[in-house]
């Protein structure tokens, strides 16, 4: 069946306001939401419209909807019949959704979701049929709520007693959270698969949860959100979206908790000890809240949560939490256990990345994510052994651990449950629309259909087994922009359209190719991978190694580790396999696979890295004398070898070759981490402006706009400066010259840092000097975007020709400058 007859499908099958669904132009929001959702400029697409192609994606998916398709109905319905004194006699489930559980019930909401994804997806209709079927047994049992003596619209797996626990603050376990899940799986069949009988049933479910929080105070009820309620306030705030009942706003309100959300409000990390998957679906739902009022100060918890999670929170694999729980900041290499990494975490995460990116496509650092942990944690956490998509629920990070998984009936773990969710939308976040622009955040075979354009986009790539994707025009025509992620890791990455290189192409950043396309046009992505080092907080030598995006782990059968094993980082090398690697560790050699595809022995994410070699004091240097190729050999024998990109040439230079950059797209990328650790530094180079242009960069080594230092010929003080920070534009460290450097003529510029003091010569000559600098290369970390002639901003690149570029890892003397200089070395 094609994606535009799956689309027709939905449509008719979408009650009442669908409607509002114009023919052949895809609508903002859902199709029939009453509510535009505000502050949002960025949307999906509709499941229907993507099709994931041959890849472990599609794979995971097929073995999930195997598992909805095998799941018996009668089953998972067993405990709330029991609840409503209907008969049953299907076989109990066991597990988490075993009779006396008192989570039991959670895993319906899970199924709805995942047959309503499915359904949407592929347009096959026993998955909506099942669906349905669940739907009206489940509308059964809460039209006789009173008769079992609960209040009218409760609906749920066990006793309402539960929820007056909750609210007396005895204990059990997580009744709202298991609610959230019913709720959120029969708002999907709703939306995703036109059942309008799950609206009519959560509605009265929504009216039941105001009903009984209204009647509480203020202080009752915070009280009550120390117990876990995943996204109660979220599912609530999308009901009120959908519907404009307000009563579903002042509702979803009631479970705003102040304790989690005021210091989040303040941008304080309060997280320490935190039960963690309590708190992403809060942050969700603030999101949302944001969305359906306007109201900035939820943007703010949601967006301040996000930062704080990733940057101090977040293991190498995108993943968080030890025990389930929130550690202090910064604490990684000190909580690897077996217990880490739980999977609904990250499957939340990614949830709150894409909301968050849908309110600021601006900051590319949400996709970024969303490839880290998409690839290194949930897209193995599925055993692809298993042919019903068995899920993992922690990921044990320790050293010597093991991926172990769910089973069909008797587990039923929360991470079983949001496993099925994850693996029937992993089409969903491939691509966005907003007006004229697409966007192409993830690499993963795919075809879109985007109806509004009439035009359909193939996207092709083993990624990341291949370090390249190529997006093809297969039917259509129009102007849009194409908005291609150019990851923060993808150094010297290019685009090419129809075999024309493209400019703009800036790791950590869209890249925007606009035009009117044709059918045929074909656009190749090439992201050169690299092997690297990712140290944790921490500890400075506890290091995952990863190629590219993708986490490499040591391979180690059924051998157990009792620590981390000591590896030799400089032996890591790469086999005829892709994204094999083999290396030297204190255990013997050593296979490196990627994370994703370990399954079924032991590893190691993590590894105890001792071998660094220290910096020498002369790092590289590059005289760029070659005269064809793109490769510029370090003269120091160090091996640091410079590449040419963006189509940099060779022009006569100072003495021999230099290289010329053309003041658009060309420049130098040097190797990572070309000044880690160095506590002190110099750079000395020769350079002829052709054209100053304020910002473009004489060289600038960084990670992105947070963490780098650059020399610009000219600031938009119109004087040169070199600047170092660890905490963006406003952290700046500077060195001031009194002017800007001159063009036509080659000019000799050293910048020097080290014991506090920055030195800025010219020709030899001492210009400027800042004896505050207490930043230094080492305070950077490994850099990755070392660049000459190029910034880590959407700055101007440089014009003009570079020559004899030296970077020491120490303070060079006045002497020794000036000596470069009269001598033109
Ligand atoms: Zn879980």
């Amino acid at each position: 069946m094609s994606a535009l007859s799956r689309r027709t499908v939905l449509r008719a099958g979408a009650v009442g306001a669908a409607a509002a669904a114009v023919a052949g132009s895809l609508p903002a929001a859902p199709a029939h939401a009453a509510r535009t959702d505000i502050g949002v400029s960025v949307y999906p697409f509709p499941l229907g419209a993507v099709t994931l192609l041959s890849g472990p994606f599609l794979a995971n998916t097929g073995r999930t909807q195997s598992y909805l398709s095998f799941l018996d109905a009668d089953r998972l319905l067993h405990t709330f019949r029991l609840n409503y004194g209907l008969s049953s006699s299907a076989t109990a489930c066991g597990g988490w959704e075993s009779p006396t559980t008192e989570l039991r019930g959670h895993s319906m909401g899970h199924v709805l979701t995942g047959l309503a994804q499915a359904y949407a997806s592929t347009g096959t209709t026993s998955f909506k049929t099942k669906g349905d079927y669940l739907v009206a047994q489940l509308a059964i049992c809460q039209a006789r709520a009173t008769t079992a003596g609960y209040n009218t619209g409760y609906l749920s797996a066990y006793p309402e007693s539960f929820i007056d626990r909750v609210e007396a603050r005895q204990s059990v376990w997580a009744p709202y959270y298991t609610l959230h899940k019913i709720m959120a799986g029969l708002l999907d069949m709703h939306l995703l698969a036109g059942n309008a009988q799950a609206l009519t049933v959560l509605t009265a479910m929504a009216s039941w949860v105001k009903f009984r929080n209204d009647r509480l105070t203020l202080t009752q009820r915070q009280n009550m959100l120390d117990t876990e309620f995943g996204g109660m306030n979220e599912v609530l705030a999308n009901l009120y979206q959908l519907t404009e009942n307000s009563n579903h706003l002042v509702a979803a309100q009631h479970f705003d908790h102040a304790e989690v959300f005021d210091p989040l409000a303040a941008n304080t990390d309060a997280l320490n000890n935190y039960h963690a998957n309590t708190q992403i679906p809060k942050a969700i739902g603030a999101i949302r809240e944001y969305h359906a009022t306007g109201t900035t100060r939820y943007l703010d918890i949601a967006r301040n949560f996000w930062d704080i999670v990733v940057s101090r929170h977040t293991y190498a694999i995108g993943a968080n939490s030890n025990g389930e729980y929130f550690k202090a900041p910064n604490r990684i290499a000190s909580e690897l256990s077996d217990n880490t990494a739980e999977c609904c975490n990250t499957y939340n995460m990614l949830k709150l990345s894409r909301q968050l990116f849908f309110t600021n496509p601006a900051r590319a650092d949400y996709m970024d994510f969303y490839e880290k942990a998409l690839y290194n944690h949930l897209l193995g956490a599925q055993d692809p052994n298993s042919s019903h998509g068995f899920h993992s629920y922690y990921i044990p990070l320790r050293a010597g651990g093991i991926k172990t998984y769910s089973n069909d009936y008797n587990n039923f773990t929360c991470c079983h449950g949001t496993g099925m969710e994850t693996n029937t939308k992993l089409g969903d976040t491939i691509y966005f629309h907003s007006g004229d622009n697409l966007y192409v955040n993830l690499f993963i075979a795919s075809q879109l259909n985007w109806a509004a354009k009439g035009v359909t986009v193939r996207q092709d790539t083993t990624f990341p087994e291949a370090p390249s994707s190529k997006l093809t025009i297969t039917a259509g025509s129009g102007t849009f922009a194409m908005r291609v992620r150019v990851p923060a890791w993808a150094t010297g990455a290019t685009i090419r359209v129809n075999g024309t290189l493209q400019s703009g192409v800036t790791p950590g950043s869209y890249a925007v190719i606009t035009r009117t396309w044709a059918t045929g046009d074909v656009v190749d992505v090439a992201l050169p991978m690299a092997v690297v080092r990712e140290a944790t907080p921490d500890s400075a030598t506890t290091q995952a190694v990863k190629y590219g995006p993708i986490v490499l782990a040591g391979a180690y059968g059924s051998t157990n580790l009792s620590a981390l094993p000591t590896l030799t980082a400089s032996s890591i090398t790469a086999t005829s396999t892709p994204l094999q690697f083999t290396a030297t560790a204190s255990t013997g050699t050593v296979t490196l696979l990627p994370f994703y595809k370990m399954h079924g022995q032991r590893y190691t994410v993590y590894w105890n890295v001792t071998t660094t070699n220290p910096l020498p004091a002369f790092v590289a240097h590059y005289l760029f004398n070659e005269t064809s190729g793109t490769s510029a050999a370090d003269a120091t024998g160090n091996g640091k070898t410079a590449t040419l990109a963006g189509g940099a040439t060779w022009v006569a230079g100072r003495t021999g070759n230099a290289v010329n950059l053309s003041g658009s797209s060309q420049y130098v990328a040097l190797p990572s981490g070309i000044l880690a650790g160095a506590s002190a530094f110099s750079i000395a180079t020769w350079v002829r402006l052709d054209a100053v242009t304020n910002w473009a960069r004489l060289f600038d080594f960084g990670t992105g706009t947070s963490a780098n230092m650059f020399l610009v010929p000219s600031s938009s003080s119109g004087t040169a400066r070199f600047a170092i920070t660890t905490s963006g534009s406003g952290g700046e460290q500077r060195i001031n010259a009194p002017s800007a450097l001159p063009t036509g003529v080659w000019t000799h510029v050293a910048v020097t840092v080290g014991g506090g003091v920055g030195i800025l010569y010219v020709n030899g000559a001492e210009v400027a000097r800042n004896s505050a600098m207490t930043l230094t290369p080492a305070s950077l970390g490994s850099t990755t975007n070392n660049w000459i002639g190029r910034s880590q901003y959407s700055d101007p690149y440089l014009d003009g020709a570079v020559d004899s570029f030296r970077v020491y890892s120490r303070v060079l003397t006045a002497s020794e400058v000036s000596g470069f200089h009269s001598a033109g070395l």
